[in-house]
């Protein structure tokens, strides 16, 4: 099957989502920034590393990007919007970054492997199938994992969140106002009462896909170790939150409206704005 029917029929799947009426599928927005990304990450890693003419490359990456970045867009609305099947979606957003990443080293895109390469971070354990199963340690994600499982204080860890959510996913029922939550590598730590947070968790969930983002670009093995380095320059939000307008960042503003909490967010007054990812170091100095 050509790329051109792939491209038509994922074009034609989030037209197909869209019409079940939630206003993320077809948010141009957000559709734009996830095609551009992949686009020119392929572009450039094309240019850059394997010295691909322009010409070629561009017209390579515009199709592998195009696909690469409605899959991509596809597992953020499915996971922002339904946090109990958030691994779905992060299967979708992996796809994308292992589809790009592919594209970047000029390995077919629209053959076999389009079915048969997945991968899976959930938490610190890294799952890969290409024809056969591979387990790795995430190395960072299980730094972060081990430093806050040994600092609980007074959260509790919330076993269904967990496996569902693809994070380890920590709750505090009696939370001081205006904490929300917030995520690190592979955990997700929710300061609301059970009734409200859904949309917590779905803005944190989204955080943990933006994560992986860099995997697009490159990512490391070593023996049954995985390093997705670019975890800190993609998606560690929770490093950014002491940073002056934090709700206005791009990877917050994205985190809100694949989860819908923008609006919800609005209503909250600035004076509670710890951030939706206030980070636990900056609120111990308060
Ligand atoms: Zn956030």
């Amino acid at each position: 099957m050509g790329s051109r029917h792939w491209i038509c029929g994922l074009c034609l799947a989030v037209f197909l989502f869209a019409r079940v009426g939630e206003a993320q599928w077809r948010d141009p927005k957000l559709i734009a920034g996830q095609v551009g990304f992949n686009i020119a990450v392929s572009f450039v890693g094309k240019m850059v590393v394997h010295h691909e003419p322009p010409g070629r490359a561009f017209k390579q990456a515009l199709k592998e990007g195009s696909v690469s970045g409605l899959l991509a867009h596809t597992g953020y609305t499915i996971a922002g919007r339904n946090p109990n099947y958030a691994l779905v979606g992060k299967t979708l957003v992996q796809k994308s970054s292992l589809t790009t990443r592919r594209s970047i080293n000029g390995l077919p895109v629209f053959d076999d492997t389009f079915y048969s390469h997945w991968e899976l971070t959930h938490s610190f354990v890294h799952f890969k199938w290409d024809g056969s199963p591979h387990v790795q340690l995430d190395a960072i994600n299980a730094a972060f994992s081990a430093y806050y499982l040994f600092s609980p204080d007074q959260y509790a860890f919330d076993a269904r969140r967990s496996l569902l959510s693809g994070s380890v996913v920590f709750v505090n029922h009696d939370p001081p106002p205006g904490l929300r939550g917030y995520y690190v590598p592979g955990v997700i730590w929710i300061d609301t009462s059970r009734d409200d947070a859904q949309w917590v968790l779905s803005h944190e969930i989204v955080h943990s896909l933006q994560s992986e983002r860099g995997s697009a670009i490159k990512e490391w093995h070593y023996e049954n170790i995985r390093f997705n380095w670019l975890v800190f320059a993609s998606g560690v939000p929770a490093f950014l939150a002491g940073w002056p307008e934090h709700d206005t960042r791009w990877h917050e503003i994205e985190a809100d409206e694949y989860a819908g909490s923008e609006r919800l967010r609005s209503t909250e007054t600035r004076a509670n704005s710890g951030g939706a990812s206030t980070p636990r170091a900056v609120r111990r100095r308060r």
